[in-house]
């Protein structure tokens, strides 16, 4: 039903107009109005209260009705728009030709059903099959972008909005690090639109929910969103701290350039410096593309992007204006869909667990549904206030969304509610795990377990975080084993694992020679973990492994920071004022530096050694430094030892404060922001003879408005 015929070249004709009853005419209505409301909450607001599929439902049965009513097809009508008008809050910006949608096929039969339609209309213009070709790529599941370039220069960043009138958001898109604020060429065209699609990497969504979890911040809801809702807000710093990127697959108007086909099209924006994806593939007839669909979807877990199909496209440009667009959707595309990684089930009732540092866990208990490739019966809620902001109760109807390997989350309760008393699910009056009376501190949306160090379920989180791999990576002690040696007894706390000998291991937990010898090296191995790491693994709240390592290169030990006042740790790098106090309090609990102790005497690192640790006094005392990019030579940390050995901070991110920055080849957005703020820029060679021969002296003799000759500056 997703490729209807308003979707087929013109000349395939309609139904006649028939009279439309009144009950149809208001159903339409109905769901104009209700699909309206949809697409300003997923394009507007970047909030859906839906999944894709309650609204592709939606849309589909909008879509049959004006099929059999073409009249109900007005020109307002959502099947014949494209996302949302802009917010007033932006700069409205006119896009020189319009970003359209596509029309979709949902298997190979409409795939193919569309290529049969194709390959007739162009037949009656007597172009045949092999004059022309199809081009696939994935299509992005991100938020549409277009670049525009005068005279090479990069001179707006908008968003589709309706897809006539987008968002200017130039300063927010100038800080991804994948957008070329200047073209390669040194023969520009007058005006380019680039067009493609900002995302966040999956990866980067996990650490970001991860992050804005641990602020006690609301979480996203997939990385789609993610990457509208940073792009679309109006602080570009809140942007550039996200690690955005882009996809870039096609050109919008242009004045000075002919490209003949969609593959020379690409070819040339790779060779601007936009980042191009590598996997776009020519066809020369439709079994090529459907194998190819078929190997997208097999790869769609394996990307660190996400993809919700495969898009194709008629290679031959020239023939883009012979087929033309009907409604929203160009004819010479249609995107190949995925099945849907969202679902709508029952969710029966939300239980509670106990987390690493004792919030309390609120998760779903579902009506088995399929979504995502695989069944579904339990689904996280994140946290309590995710909770509550989505007010999804007992017995709701909830939509649930399991992406990649992320894992099934709830994402939003179907409404209309159903069952309109249904109630609100509270967090219990007793740890689920050891039955301790919990508490909710003032000040703070969530409930705790106060037993930081009785609590079995707290303790077994803990033990997971404290062997994983950006932890204390000790390779065969996973949660099914953590959890077997803390009900036996063979551990009480993390610093117990030292002690754990091959001969309790084959007691203990059956344990045989070799696996048990194998994971007895791998615990000692772990002892050799940097100082870093090491505090990430004690997982103080708030703690992540970039702040950890912040702490670590500011402190230099963990004796340092436990005499540290909050005032002192609010001064490193990604630590606010909140974090600091708990970083603070939570080291002087008497329980947390027991364990500290513990571990000291188990011989962990417990300060930087040598080649983490800032030298006092050297060429770089007092400068900060961020590194971007890869330099030709020197590996990351080779660069970053060598600063802190000359007394120099590394930082992981451009503010004023920053003294310098260091730039490879492919820097992110950290080189955009440093240029916004005029911060010293250097590559390599720079770098080392900062090393050598120190900060140059600051010229206060300069008057400011001396034309110093460049290279004085
Ligand atoms: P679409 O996402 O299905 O397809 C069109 C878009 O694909 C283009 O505008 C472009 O931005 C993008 N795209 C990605 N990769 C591309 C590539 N390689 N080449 C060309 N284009 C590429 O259509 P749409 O109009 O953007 O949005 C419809 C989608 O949004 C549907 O999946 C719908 O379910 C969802 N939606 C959901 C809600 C909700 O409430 N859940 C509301 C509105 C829309």
């Amino acid at each position: 039903m997703s490729a209807p015929e308003d979707s087929a070249p013109a000349g395939d004709g309609g139904p006649a107009a028939a009279e439309v009853p009144a009950d149809v005419t208001s159903r339409a209505a109905e769901l104009r109005a209700e699909l309206d409301r949809h697409n300003r909450l997923y394009y507007v607001l970047d909030e859906p209260e839906v999944g894709d599929d309650v609204y592709d439902e939606l849309l589909n049965e909008l879509r049959d009705l004006e099929r059999e009513f073409p009249t109900l097809r007005t020109p307002d009508s959502p099947t014949q728009r494209v996302g949302a008008p802009p917010l007033e809050r932006f700069e409205p910006v006119t896009h020189h030709e319009p970003m359209l949608s596509l029309a979709n096929s949902r298997n190979e039969e409409e795939l193919r059903a569309w290529e049969a339609r194709l390959a007739n209309y162009l037949k009656r213009l007597d172009i045949t099959a092999s004059q022309f070709s199809y081009t696939t790529e994935p299509k992005i599941d991100g938020l549409a972008i277009t670049l525009t370039y005068e005279d090479g220069v990069l001179v707006r960043g908008a968003t589709r909005g309706d897809g006539r009138i987008g968002e200017d958001v130039t300063q927010n898109i100038k800080t991804i690090g994948s957008v070329p604020l200047r073209l390669k060429t040194s023969s520009p065209p007058a005006l380019i639109e680039v067009r493609g699609e900002a995302y966040l990497p999956i990866a980067a969504f996990k650490a970001l929910n991860e992050r804005r979890a641990e602020r006690e911040e609301p979480t996203f809801a997939n990385p789609r969103n993610s990457a509208a809702g940073s792009i679309r807000q109006l602080d570009p710093k809140l942007a550039a701290e996200r690690p955005l990127s882009t996809w870039i697959y096609g050109i919008g108007a242009v004045k000075g350039l002919d490209l003949p086909t969609h593959m020379d099209e690409v070819e040339w924006l790779r060779e601007q410096g936009f980042k191009v994806n590598p996997d776009t593939d020519h066809h020369q007839g439709v079994e090529g593309v459907v194998k190819r669909c078929h190997w997208w979807e097999d790869r769609r877990e394996t990307l660190d992007y996400e993809i919700d199909g495969v898009v194709i496209k008629v290679d031959e440009k020239a023939l883009w204006r012979e087929l033309g667009v009907v409604g929203r959707e160009p004819r010479w595309a249609i995107a190949w869909k995925f099945p849907p990684t969202t679902a709508v089930t029952t969710m029966h009732k939300v239980v509670w667990n106990v987390g690493r540092t004792g919030h309390l866990v609120p998760f779903a208990m579902l009506e088995p549904v399929h979504v995502g490739g695989v069944t579904v019966s339990t689904a996280t809620l994140h946290n309590e206030e995710d909770l509550a902001r989505k007010d999804v109760r007992n017995g709701d109807e909830v939509v649930v969304m399991r992406a990649g390997d992320v894992i099934p989350q709830v994402v939003s309760p179907k409404l209309p509610r159903k069952n309109k008393s249904a109630r609100k699910p509270k967090p219990p009056k007793k740890c689920p795990s050891c039955g301790t009376p919990t508490v909710k501190p003032e000040g703070s949306v969530f409930t705790i377990c106060p037993n930081r160090t009785g609590c079995p379920g707290q303790n077994w989180q803990h033990v997971k975080h404290f062997v994983s791999k950006g932890a204390m990576d000790i390779e065969g002690l996973g949660e099914k084993q953590a959890s077997v040696f803390l009900d036996q007894g063979l551990i009480v706390d993390v610093a117990d694992i030292y002690d754990i000998t091959e001969e309790r291991l084959v007691e203990v937990d059956r344990f045989g020679e070799t696996s048990a010898k194998n994971l007895v090296a791998a615990i000692d191995a772990s002892r050799a973990r940097p100082f870093k790491r090491v505090l990430y693994a004690l997982g103080l709240p708030g703690v992540g492994f970039v702040t950890a390592e912040a702490l670590a290169d500011y402190f230099g030990s963990i004796d340092a920071l436990h005499e540290a006042d909050p005032e002192k740790i609010v001064e490193v790098d990604g630590v606010g004022p909140i974090m600091a106090e708990q970083i603070a309090e939570s080291l002087s609990d008497d329980a947390t530096w027991a364990l500290v102790e513990k571990l000291r005497t188990k011989g962990l690192r417990l300060e930087a050694d040598e080649s983490e640790r800032r030298a006092e006094g050297g060429v770089l005392e007092g400068k900060t430094i961020v590194l971007t990019g890869t330099l030709p030579t020197l590996t990351r940390e080779e660069a970053a030892s060598l600063v802190k050995a000359a007394g120099g901070k590394i930082v992981n991110s451009v503010s004023k404060k920053t003294d310098y920055v260091v730039v490879g080849e492919s820097p992110g957005s950290k080189l955009t922001k440093a240029q916004d703020l005029g911060t010293k820029v250097l590559d390599e060679d720079g770098l080392k003879d900062l090393l050598e021969n120190g900060p140059p002296p600051e010229r206060e003799d300069v008057p400011a408005d001396a034309d110093a000759p460049a290279d004085d500056q």
